[in-house]
């Protein structure tokens, strides 16, 4: 076919597309995306996303972990309902990583809480100091081995979920600010930067800015915390090869590290309240977490390759938000997945579209309702 001629049968496609979707998503992160593949067999999808990019904010800069005994018993129960989906859809995200846990001298109590909570086995020094061989013998006092922490690969997840989402007809707008919301008879008009959208539904998967959009909507907030997490990308440690170590955690929320390539990914943990933002890492936070890091290694850093920094949103339970708003159910919420949005992201799309179509879902109804935003609104 001459050039001519698929140009105009893109634009008789074009022209036949319909201008009132059912479904319009607002966030094109994890979130957003993992909802556009559950709902675009369902209806007419948009995907409507500030950032001139997918995945620019949380969804770009996490630690790309899956650890099943992490957060709520909501989440893990997610989690668990997540693993079919996360182990095999698209040939699958998981890779063997395992965990270490270490307790610092004189800080035994939590890590004998966070052994337990996570539940891991304890193991001697010794053995410690072969899984990870920076560990500092003298500053480390316990360690834990769960084998049941896995690398996600965000990347494939999120291409996963866009490739789905697009061949199912969904459309995507990238930069396009969603700057209001206006209810109308059929449904609502979303008022972007650069055009309206008309839709039955709005789905708020604006991650950090989920109680922003429900002020659009005219809605209270439901009083999400974002947190504030630095990260550091640190070159490999001369002399190791780091890319079989695990995943360790230094208890009390001290620091963790995970084998990203030949270096280290090294996070300072930190949960620090900020407004909605591009967040960008805090110098002093950072420098406090790699002295607490070098504290327990025999590592001294001279050199870091880049830093960043992400927002975790929480409600004030730290399950997530899933479903309609009992005010005005034609709002959807998808947010709140704090530091679990990956690992959690299957279960809750599906949740999500049981939600919205009243089928039974496969989750406990104990799930559903500690998810859901009726939870929150008293
Ligand atoms: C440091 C760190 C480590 C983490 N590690 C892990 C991990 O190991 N495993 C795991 O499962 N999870 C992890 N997480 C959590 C995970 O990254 C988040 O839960 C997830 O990315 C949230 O996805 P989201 O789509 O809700 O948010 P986002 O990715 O932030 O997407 C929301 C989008 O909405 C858009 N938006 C907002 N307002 C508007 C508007 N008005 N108009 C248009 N668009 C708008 C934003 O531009 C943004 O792109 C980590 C997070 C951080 C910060």
């Amino acid at each position: 076919m001459s050039i001519a001629g698929l140009i105009s049968n893109l634009f008789r496609r074009n022209a036949r597309k319909p201008a009132i979707y059912d479904f319009a998503i607002i966030g094109g992160g994890i979130a957003g995306l993992s909802a556009a593949a559950a709902l675009a067999p369902l209806g007419r999808v948009v995907i409507i996303e500030a950032a001139p990019q997918l995945a620019f904010h949380s969804s770009g800069r996490s630690a790309e972990m899956y650890l099943p005994n992490h957060g709520t018993r909501a989440v893990r129960t997610l989690t668990a309902a997540s693993a079919t989906h996360l182990h095999f859809a698209n040939g699958g995200v998981l890779n063997k990583r395992g965990m270490l846990l270490l307790g610092r001298i004189g800080e035994e109590q939590y890590f004998d809480y966070e052994m337990r909570a996570g539940a891991m086995a304890p193991i001697s020094l010794e053995d410690a100091g072969v899984y990870f061989p920076l560990m500092n013998q003298h500053h480390v006092s316990r360690a834990a081995w769960s084998s049941d922490a896995l690398d996600l690969d965000t990347h494939a997840l999120i291409k996963g979920y866009s490739d789905q989402a697009r061949a199912e007809g969904a459309d995507l707008h990238l930069n396009a600010q969603v700057l209001g919301l206006y209810q109308t008879p059929s449904g609502w008009e979303v008022g972007c930067s650069d055009r309206v959208v008309q839709a039955r539904y709005v789905i708020n998967a604006a991650g950090a800015w989920a109680d922003v959009l429900a002020g659009y909507a005219g809605l209270p907030p439901l009083g999400l915390t974002c947190l504030r997490r630095s990260m550091i990308d640190l070159p490999s440690p001369s002399g190791y090869d780091v890319r079989r170590w695990p995943h360790v955690r230094a208890a009390g929320g001290r620091w963790y590290a995970t084998p990203s390539g030949h270096g280290l990914i090294l996070s300072s943990a930190e949960e620090d309240p900020v407004m909605p933002t591009d967040s960008s890492p805090d110098e002093t936070v950072l420098a406090n977490g790699l002295a607490r890091f070098e504290d327990m290694t025999t590592m001294s850093v001279s050199r870091v390759n880049r830093t960043w920094a992400g927002l975790r949103t929480f409600a004030a339970d730290r399950s997530p938000v899933v479903g309609p708003d009992p005010l005005l159910p034609s709002f959807i919420w998808l947010a709140g997945q704090g530091g679990t949005g990956f690992q959690t992201a299957p279960a809750l799309s599906d949740l999500l579209a049981d939600r919205i179509t009243g089928r039974a879902s496969s989750l406990p109804p104990e799930t559903v309702f500690a998810v859901s935003p009726d939870r929150l609104r008293g």
